[in-house]
């Protein structure tokens, strides 16, 4: 074995997943030198997710792969949920057109091609490194930085140092470990298989055309409509039922058997999982974050998993890059680091306990109070069951880098207009602090890292009337916007405007 090599950049990545590959584009793009590993050489060629939202798509614009990952989506349908007895309870449907962040607000995907995707930018980024077949085994970090011990698939070692380090290195996250980051449970475990299934015409003709969730007491369980003919089956297990035999090929068409027989289509994957609800205590070990899997595992009710693990690194990466690149310093780039994780635990938190809530309903396995649950969500509705979008029940951030001033729209997603000229928002002004001005308000004078948006310019007039109806929901006319698409704050009169963009100068340390 020769003399460990090693590496110096500004960030490391552990992982590359999703969550690792969006960290490493976003940063890279930032002009950050960043080191990217993983122990396997390729992606998980399985898929897992299988569902996203408009927020991630707006994301993966940001990192120039919309284009390229669109052919592997299509809009997530309708879901229908059946009662104890069959009948509708419950209708999760979208935001209806025009589409507030500009793409199609709830999607299904196919996991491996897109990773192919995310993998294949990072690529073309010359100040990021990709360490494939390589697995990081030990870390120390100082006051200065994190040194990586990495081994190759050839035994080979190497090291990496680092002034940031973040694992996206998974559930069982090594890193987590090392460091002695404890997660919390949420309290919720349940044995469920998931199957997925490349459905042929003669089984697809049998099937819902919609997706559905069986809310039946006696085994609860979900059909999700993916891309093409790609069908998935979410199964609870009965307590005492054998997860292993479940997910042998007779066990799992045994199951399915309500639906399809093997003449109808073949088994893409099945394999039995235990759904968890956990968070990461902390977020931040000194030099090191966490982000995905390796900071939060939640059910995969309304498939949020990779979705809250790329809002994560979005989250991250703009504060990261601020503080590298010498933009915020001393006390406030602490408190800027330090926001990540108050802002998404407590994020993660609340959406967790919502999935949970989502959860007791389709779980219910007392005949009797699955009875009452229907009785009681359809005389919420006065017995006609009312379309619930997909989006309402993501939160917003509550606190962080956030204006003092509360407002309805404060800490929410800002929507990506289409401007004059059919582009979007992001593509025409960029994608870093941005003061929005309705067309009531002029344009106005703004910090240099700040972009004025004055839609009552005719070249920055919008076109579908997306920001005048946020604007009009959450009674202002200004809105700062973080560069993740949060808004820090809103206001209704230009003086309102001075002191926002005040409060967001002090509380980055200027
Ligand atoms: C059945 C199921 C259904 C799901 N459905 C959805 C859905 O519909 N929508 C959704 O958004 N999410 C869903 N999820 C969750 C989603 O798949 C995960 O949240 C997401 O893939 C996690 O991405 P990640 O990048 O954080 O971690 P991973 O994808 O797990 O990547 C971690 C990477 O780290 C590498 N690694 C680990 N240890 C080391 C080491 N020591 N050195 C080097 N490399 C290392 C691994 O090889 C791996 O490539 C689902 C999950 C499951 C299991």
């Amino acid at each position: 074995m020769g003399a460990a090599a090693t590496t110096s950049v500004d960030v490391a990545i552990v992982g590359f997943g999703p969550a690792g590959a969006v960290a490493a584009a976003l940063l890279g793009q930032a002009g950050l030198t960043v080191h990217v590993c993983d122990r396997l050489d390729g992606v998980y060629e399985i898929p897992r997710a299988i569902a996203l939202d408009h927020e991630i798509m707006r994301i993966f614009q940001q990192i120039g792969i919309v284009d390229a990952v669109l052919p592997f989506t299509e809009p997530f349908t309708n879901s229908e949920w059946f009662g104890a007895d069959g009948q509708l309870i419950r209708r999760m449907t979208m935001v209806d057109p025009p589409y507030p962040q500009g793409y199609t607000p709830s999607l299904v995907f196919t996991q491996p091609p897109v990773e192919r995707v995310l993998r294949e930018r990072v690529r073309r980024l010359p100040n990021v490194q990709v360490a494939l077949g390589t697995e990081m085994t030990d870390l120390a970090q100082d006051a200065d930085g994190v040194t990586l011990s990495l081994r190759g698939a050839d035994g080979e070692p190497s090291s990496v140092r680092a002034r940031w380090l973040i694992a996206c290195d998974g559930g069982a996250s090594r890193v987590r470990g090392i460091v002695g980051i404890e997660l919390d449970d949420l309290d919720f475990d349940e044995p469920w298989l998931v199957v997925d299934v490349r459905v042929n015409a003669r089984g697809l003709a049998k099937l819902p055309r919609t997706s559905v969730q069986f809310c039946e007491p006696d085994r609860p369980c979900t059909m999700v409509i993916g891309p093409g003919n790609h069908r998935r089956w979410e199964i609870s297990l009965k307590p005492g039922e054998d997860a292993i035999a479940a997910a042998t090929p007779e066990g799992t068409w045994a199951l399915l058997s309500r639906w399809l027989t093997p003449q109808d289509g073949e088994l893409w994957r099945q394999a039995s999982y235990r759904f968890h609800a956990l968070v990461a205590r902390e977020w931040r070990a000194g030099r090191v974050f966490v982000a995905g899997d390796a900071a939060h595992m939640q059910p995969p009710f309304l498939g949020q998993g990779m979705c809250q693990g790329l809002r994560d690194v979005a989250n991250l990466a703009w504060k990261l890059a601020a503080v590298v690149r010498g933009e915020v310093r001393g006390a406030a780039a602490q408190a800027l680091l330090d926001s990540y994780g108050r802002e998404r635990r407590a994020h993660v938190r609340e959406l967790t306990s919502r999935l949970k809530g989502l959860g007791a309903i389709i779980c219910e396995r007392d005949a009797a109070k699955a009875r009452a649950r229907d009785a009681r969500l359809l005389a919420e509705c006065g017995g006609v069951v009312k379309d619930t979008p997909r989006q309402d029940v993501l939160p917003r951030l509550e606190f962080g880098v956030l204006s003092d001033t509360a407002s309805s729209g404060r800490g929410g997603l800002f929507p990506q207009p289409r401007l004059a000229g059919d582009v979007g928002m992001d593509a025409r002004c960029g994608t870093g602090w941005r003061l929005v001005l309705d067309v009531s308000l002029p344009a106005c004078p703004v910090d240099v890292d700040v972009t004025c948006i004055a839609l009552a310019e005719p070249a920055l007039a919008e076109t579908e009337g997306v920001v005048a109806a946020w604007m009009a929901r959450h009674a202002c006319r200004a809105a700062l916007v973080r560069p993740d698409h949060y808004v820090y704050g809103t206001a209704v009169d230009a003086a309102g405007v001075t002191a926002l963009l005040a409060e967001r100068r002090a509380a980055l340390g200027r």
